[in-house]
């Protein structure tokens, strides 16, 4: 190791799910959506005017942050825009949790929560869940310099009440409850009129899987004036422009059209409600899930065995080489004709 080595901040980055570069795969791996954005995002972008991009993006995202504030019937001050809910999920974390006292989150959960606490050398204790992999609120009372919950929760899709999540919030007043609401839209209530009541709650969502538009890069947080502002503040000392012009543009044009996203996740509703019977029938077992995916375990074949067979088959899911989940696939819900697909090669691999 060379001398300057030793002054370097060293990490373990998160993995995200792999992204294929072959064309004729089915990838149900990292829970993106199998329908296009709303027609109104490909007008907006039609219309975009290149010669705009010679000009820097408005730091404050005004238009996206309206539009938001607008569907969610909340004030402008009480939103945050950033580059995917990663981004907003990392700065808040940067933000409000800067205590000596640990921050608290479930043992399994998005395995990114450990890596921005890492980063930003934020102490953290993780809670077991129950072992069906619910979550206990009673446990969330230990000290602590700050919460995070995803809820439903990921890798296991499973979905808290809106009571559970309030009991949390009230019995920490002392600390900042962030409550990573990235698929709350598949069938779940959002605990967002909850930040009228608690000054204390932050819930973050995002534009990359009801909305079809991981691609483009927009998540959102919505809380308090002035928990909103105190991120501002951090984000304004970090890079005033992270919101680009045509982030902005598409984001508003989707916020603007929430029928749109209602029926696409209708759809992938009744998709995910019908896979739940086919790999009931195929020995899978799982937690209900509330979300866009399924955590998957069968009765009697291996996950890795089966993760690796359907790669075989150019169908991608996503498997996880850790003790404590080494047993489970998690499923993307796909279209009907790509789970059909899925279930045929599960047929063959289980034979
Ligand atoms: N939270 C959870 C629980 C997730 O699974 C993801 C997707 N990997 C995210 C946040 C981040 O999604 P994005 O940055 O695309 O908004």
């Amino acid at each position: 190791m060379a001398e300057w080595e030793n002054n370097v901040r060293k990490a373990v980055p998160y993995i995200p799910g792999e992204q294929p570069k072959e064309k004729d795969i089915i990838k149900l791996n990292t829970n993106e959506n199998p329908y296009p954005p709303s027609p109104a995002v490909k007008e907006a972008l039609e219309n975009f005017d290149c010669k705009e991009m010679r000009l820097y993006p408005d730091p404050e995202a005004s238009e996206l942050v309206n539009a938001i504030a607008g569907e969610y019937k909340v004030k402008p001050e009480e939103v945050f825009v950033g580059v995917g809910s990663d981004d907003v999920l990392s700065l808040a974390f940067m933000t409000f949790f800067n205590s000596d006292r640990p921050i608290l989150f479930p043992d399994i959960t998005y395995s990114f929560y450990d890596v921005w606490a890492e980063i930003h050398k934020i102490p953290y204790e993780t809670v077991p869940l129950n072992s069906d992999f619910t979550l206990d609120p009673e446990v969330y009372t230990l000290e602590n310099g700050g919460i995070v919950i995803a809820n439903p929760n990921a890798p296991t899709g499973i979905y808290e009440t809106v009571e559970t999540i309030e009991k949390i919030v009230s019995a920490n007043p002392g600390s900042v409850v962030i409550i990573d609401e990235a698929y709350i839209d598949f069938g779940g209530e959002s605990c967002l009129p909850l930040t009228k009541k608690y000054d204390n709650l932050l819930v973050v969502q995002t534009f990359s899987k009801s909305r079809s538009m991981a691609g483009i890069r927009i998540g959102f947080a919505i809380g308090n004036a002035q928990l909103i502002k105190y991120m501002n503040d951090v984000k304004f000392s970090i890079n005033s422009y992270t919101m680009n012009r045509t982030a902005i543009a598409a984001g508003t044009a989707a916020a603007k059209d929430s029928e749109y996203y209602k029926g696409t996740c209708e759809k992938i509703i009744r998709t995910r409600e019908r896979a739940k019977n086919a790999l009931t029938r195929m020995g899978f077992e799982f937690p209900d899930s509330k979300s866009n995916f399924l955590f998957v375990k069968h009765k009697t074949v291996e996950a890795k065995t089966i993760f690796e067979e359907l790669k075989k088959r150019k169908i991608y899911v996503r498997y996880w080489d850790k003790p404590a989940i080494k047993d489970y696939l998690r499923i993307t819900v796909g279209t009907s004709m790509e789970m059909q697909k899925l279930f045929d090669a599960l047929t063959e691999i289980l034979k």
